[in-house]
């Protein structure tokens, strides 16, 4: 089996049907050997019920199937579902709302012998709601500096994905949303080989997007400091401290020039400084010793 399309499915009951028949027909033109998963991530509609007549109707049973989530996990624990159930080499990765468009699969199949993720990537900050595109603003600058290059598209949900990649990093990945993201930069940080292929992204056709601008905002910024932590600690650790040192530097010169005594501040922050770098070289050892156990 080469190919296993995961369609992680939240509360999809009105959609579902469509993005599955739609896939099963773009595959139908297409020679690679696939199987479709569905992922009920403990949807409270109908979704289950919805998927599992379309494949008693489809009379495909060993070509789609289903797995539920007795509650609901997050997308990232759909994707890794989908991923442990998979037979296929690649994993392919598309939503249940209807906003990736299945026209664009052949366009992503082309290159997945070459590279190791193969990523539709939207052009521009996509985002469906105004709150959301500071945010993912904010989120992909913070991702470019940390891969030191940049990243067309950091977290669209559809892609193709070498199994063998996931099974790598699969105790990094979290369960919620940030699955994309995190998958994305392991990969860009351990030099493997990714391909952006411009897609273009629907509106959502029903169901509602579960993510909330103001509850998320929190999540976002512990997001960007567990990632960081995880490629590249010393991007955070170092500018902090020479911030730190710096401070203390100019607080101490004011103190000595115009008090002729050192205040005790500025020892202070330099000497926080001080420990902010070693603690950095710390979590840089314990980064660099996780990259290591994995290769
Ligand atoms: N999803 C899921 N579990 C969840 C939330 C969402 O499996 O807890 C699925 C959802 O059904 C959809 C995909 O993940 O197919 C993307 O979710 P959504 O459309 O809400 O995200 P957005 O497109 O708004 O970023
Ligand atoms: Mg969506």
């Amino acid at each position: 089996m080469k190919l296993s399309i995961v369609i992680p499915a939240y509360n999809e009951e009105t959609t579902i049907t469509k993005v599955v028949e739609e896939i099963t027909r773009v595959m139908s033109t297409q020679k690679t050997n696939y199987e479709l998963i569905v992922v009920d991530d403990g949807s409270k509609d109908n979704t289950s019920k919805v998927v599992t007549t379309l494949i008693e109707k489809s009379g495909r049973k060993n070509k789609i199937k289903i797995i539920k989530h007795i509650y609901n996990k997050g997308y990232g624990a759909s994707l890794k579902t989908g991923a442990k159930n998979a037979k296929g080499k690649y994993v392919m990765y598309i939503d249940a709302d209807g906003q990736h468009d299945p026209r664009y699969i052949p366009k992503l199949l082309k290159h997945i012998d070459r590279y190791d993720m193969v990523i539709g990537a939207r052009k521009g900050i996509y985002s469906t709601s105004l709150f959301r595109a500071p945010g993912k603003k904010i989120l992909s600058m913070v991702a470019n500096y940390l891969a030191e290059k940049k990243i067309p598209d950091l977290n669209s949900g559809f892609r193709i994905i070498k199994k063998t990649r996931i099974y790598e990093f699969m105790s990094i990945l979290p369960n919620a949303f940030s699955f994309t993201t995190t998958i994305t930069l392991a990969c860009i940080k351990s030099c493997y080989d990714l391909k952006y292929v411009q897609i273009k992204m629907r509106y959502r056709k029903g169901g509602k997007s579960v993510l909330n601008p103001f509850k998320d905002g929190p999540k976002f910024i512990m997001l960007l400091l567990r990632i960081t932590m995880l490629f590249s600690p010393l991007k955070v650790f170092l500018p902090a401290s020479f911030f730190l040192f710096l401070l203390g530097i100019i607080h101490m010169g004011i103190g000595v020039v115009i008090f002729f005594k050192v205040p005790s501040l500025s020892v202070i922050l330099i000497l926080s400084s001080i420990m902010v770098f070693f603690f950095g070289l710390l979590a840089d050892q314990i980064a660099t010793m996780r990259m290591e156990q994995r290769v």
